[in-house]
Parts: C-alpha cells; sequence; structure tokens
C-alpha cells in the first residue's frame, strides 16, 4: 500500500510517501519512495523540496498562498518525480496529530466522530492540532475516497497509570481543564522500542525498556513490556528533560518569581518558556548541540555548564525510570543528539554501573547516525543508540488502521 505520511505545522508540510505491507513490515522492507516539504507557505517565496532516493533533492521557490495549493503542489511533484504515475496510486493517508488526550490510545481511521475530538483536543494544544486538522481537511478535498489515518503524539502514553500522570494541583482541575501529564513523542518512542525488540530478538512482552527521544524537544520513557508506564514531558512539552530552547522541570514558583519581578505578560513568559530557555538559555549562544560541543571542548564554560545540566537531567531520570520499572533490560538513545553524540551519552550513562549500565568507549564513539550496542560486555543493561523513524511508524499504523476498519484483523506486524 503506498501511504502519504503528512506532518503538518502552521506554515509548512512535511511529507514522505512510504510503501508498506503486513510481509515488508515483518521483514523491515517498507520502501520510502519519496520525502519532501514545503516552508513558508502563504508567501511568494515557498520552498518546495522533494527527494526520490537515488535522484538529488529538487528545490523550487514559488508562490503558494495556501495550505490547499501546498498539498496539490506537493502531489504534483510526486507526480513530475516520478515517486506516483498519478495521485489514484495514494492508497492512503497518514497524518501526525500532536493531541490525542485521553479520547485516544491508539491510531484511528478519521471520520465525524474522531474529527470532533481532534478539534477537542485543539484546546490542549492550540499551536498543533488546528494545522494537524488544517492537513486533514485539504488532504480530503484532494482525495476525497482515500481513507486517512490520525496517529497521536500521546496515544502510546496513554497507558501510564494514574498515579504518574497525576499533579498534586487540586483534583477540580483534572476534572474541570483536563490538567494532567500527558506525554509526548509516542510514535519515536514505540518505534525505538520495537526496533530494540527487533534487534536481540525479543517480543516486547519480554522487555523493560528506558528510552530518550534527545531532539531539539527530548523527553524519556519508561516502558514496561512495550508500555509506556512513565514519560517525563507532562500537560505540554515543556516538563522533564533540558531542551534545545525548553528549561524542562523547574519550580514553578520561579517562573511566578520572574513574572513578577520582570513584570512579564503572560505571553511573553509563554515565549520565554519556548524560545530562550534550555541548552540555549544557560549557553547564551545556541540550542544546537553541535555547536556547544565546538564551543565546549574550545573551553566555553557556560557551553559546558548547558551540556552538564542536560546530561545530569537524563541521568536523574535513568535512575528514577529504573525505580519505576524495577528491573531494566534495555536503555535506547534516539533523535538527533541520541544518535549523533557520543559524549553526550557517556555523561548521560556516566556513573551508572549500580544500575547496571556500563557504556564501552569504542563501541559508543562508533556508533553515529545508526544502530548500534554501546554498552560493554560485562553490561547487565543492553544499551542502544537506535535512529528513530517516526514518519515509518505513522505509515505502519496508517495501513493496519484501514485494514482493521475493511475487517481485516491485525496481526502485530511490525508494531
Ligand atoms: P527535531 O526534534 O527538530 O526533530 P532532531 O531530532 O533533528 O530535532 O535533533 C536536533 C538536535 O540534534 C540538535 O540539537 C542538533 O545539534 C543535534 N545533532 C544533530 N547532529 C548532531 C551531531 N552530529 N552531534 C551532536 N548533536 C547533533
Amino acid at each position: 500500500m503506498k501511504i502519504l505520511v503528512l506532518n503538518c505545522g502552521s506554515s509548512s508540510i512535511k511529507f514522505q510517501l512510504i510503501e508498506t505491507n503486513a510481509e515488508m513490515m515483518d521483514s523491515n522492507t517498507d520502501r520510502t519512495l519519496a520525502r519532501g516539504s514545503i516552508d513558508r507557505i502563504g508567501t511568494n517565496e515557498a520552498t518546495l523540496k522533494v527527494t526520490v532516493p537515488p535522484a538529488p533533492t529538487r528545490t523550487t521557490t514559488e508562490e503558494i498562498l495556501d495550505y490547499q495549493a501546498a498539498l496539490n503542489r506537493a502531489v504534483e511533484m510526486l507526480k513530475e518525480c516520478r515517486a506516483v504515475g498519478d495521485i489514484s496510486n495514494i492508497e492512503a493517508v497518514g497524518h501526525r496529530v500532536v493531541h490525542g488526550g485521553e479520547h485516544f490510545a491508539a491510531s484511528v481511521v478519521i471520520d465525524g466522530k474522531v474529527e470532533e475530538d481532534i478539534q477537542k483536543c485543539a484546546e490542549l494544544a492550540p499551536l498543533h492540532n488546528p494545522h494537524n486538522l488544517r492537513g486533514y481537511y485539504v488532504a480530503r478535498k484532494l482525495m476525497p475516497k482515500v481513507p486517512q489515518v490520525a496517529v497521536f503524539d500521546t496515544a502510546f502514553h496513554q497507558s501510564v497509570p494514574p498515579r504518574a500522570y497525576i499533579y498534586g494541583l487540586p483534583y477540580s482541575y483534572y476534572r474541570r481543564y483536563h490538567i494532567r501529564r500527558y506525554g509526548f513523542h509516542g510514535t519515536s518512542h514505540r518505534y525505538v522500542a520495537y526496533r530494540f525488540g527487533k534487534i536481540l530478538g525479543k517480543v516486547r512482552e519480554d522487555v523493560n525498556l528506558i528510552t530518550a527521544h534527545l531532539g531539539n524537544g527530548c523527553s524519556i520513557t519508561a516502558i514496561q513490556k512495550g508500555q509506556s508506564i512513565d514519560t517525563s514531558m507532562g500537560f505540554t512539552p515543556q516538563e522533564g528533560l533540558l531542551m534545545g530552547t525548553r528549561c524542562g522541570d523547574i519550580d514553578p514558583a520561579a517562573l511566578l518569581y520572574i513574572m513578577s519581578k520582570d513584570k512579564l505578560t503572560l505571553h511573553e513568559m509563554s515565549t520565554l518558556l519556548n524560545k530562550n530557555c534550555g541548552l540555549y538559555g544557560i549557553s547564551g549562544e545556541s540550542n544546537d548541540m553541535r555547536d556547544l560541543l565546538a564551543a565546549s571542548a574550545r573551553g566555553d564554560e557556560q557551553a559546558k555548564l548547558a551540556i552538564e545540566v542536560f546530561c545530569y537531567r537524563i541521568k536523574k531520570y535513568i535512575g528514577a525510570y529504573s525505580a519505576a520499572l524495577g528491573h531494566v533490560d534495555g536503555v535506547v538513545f534516539t533523535g538527533g543528539i541520541g544518535e549523533n553524540a557520543p559524549d553526550v551519552r557517556a555523561l548521560a550513562c556516566e556513573g551508572l554501573g549500580e544500575l547496571g549500565i556500563q557504556i564501552d568507549a569504542a563501541r559508543n564513539a562508533a556508533v553515529t547516525g545508526k544502530e548500534g550496542e554501546i554498552s560493554s560486555d560485562g553490561s547487565r543493561v543492553r544499551v542502544m543508540a537506535i535512529p528513530t523513524n517516526e514518519e515509518l511508524l505513522i505509515a505502519r499504523d496508517t495501513f493496519r488502521a484501514v485494514r482493521e476498519k475493511n475487517g481485516t484483523r491485525d496481526t502485530g506486524y511490525g508494531k
């Protein structure tokens, strides 16, 4: 089945065309036929990029004034590049949807009720869900007969028990406003947990994992027998680990103090929390881990401190989740930093021998941008770096959801 995977933001669409089916999932031979993006939608300088391997990326700059025009152009480009012969070759569309609230614990084919529930969740993710829905509307208009599936960032964490998701606020806030921890990056945590099992030939019911997704946004999850039982992001993606420009865990009273001292409005505080904190805030120079590692190597103390705070927070969560899980079989690093920064992985795992975690320096240094084990032979816990592939999981979920809707029982392939 050829599936168009869409990730729609406020002025951009990222897309991939992926071919998958039960056999391809099982043998991990699903094919990415094309990938691309359109940025700056709504301007006369929108940038459209399409890569159809092995050909080089085609880039054009043109006027694309709205979302409908953007998707039409993307599909046209897929045809021009011969990734699809005709639009009718696209058999399903999979949408990344950021927030599924408590409505969705799995991916679903979108119908009227699902659309309504995604709209309800928009209040919880006002910066994301409306754009994800807009992607659905334009795709429906372009391909009215093609099934469309929503894959939620939050769904994987719906198995987290109340003791881990309830905040110490008056309970009425949970009832009235649904204030609780939801967690995000679920598709990524699920994907690397699945790969860990595949690589080591284990079924998911037999493994307890801690998965660390370290990209611009960062989160870490405790997975017990394939189910998320705790995760570091909360009501919003602000909670938990230090991130590129977000501070993660913080005393909430410190925010009130800053607001009162600097007379900040809610909007100003929100901007500060989203754009000016984290690695960028501490270093005062960059949210990019590559820059900070280079600066630290040159002796820049602020960059060094930012990296230390970043790694220490990860280490603390590994300790906490070891306690939550009771027994840990593996730790997985993923995301741009987790996949490519051996120094960060080493520092985050330093001194965890008592928890059965020992990194092998040479193995760690050798694994960048690919799957590989980085723990030593004597390490009780297997530590791995595994590149994430959220689009692939969205495509696989889309295939499964469509088949189930058509009455074919889910075989569990590739989960
Ligand atoms: P996003 O969350 O936007 O998908 P990514 O997963 O691509 O982000 O991760 C972006 C982060 O990965 C940036 O901080 C970047 O510095 C970091 N990164 C990418 N490549 C490397 C590398 N070779 N070494 C260290 N950090 C890297």
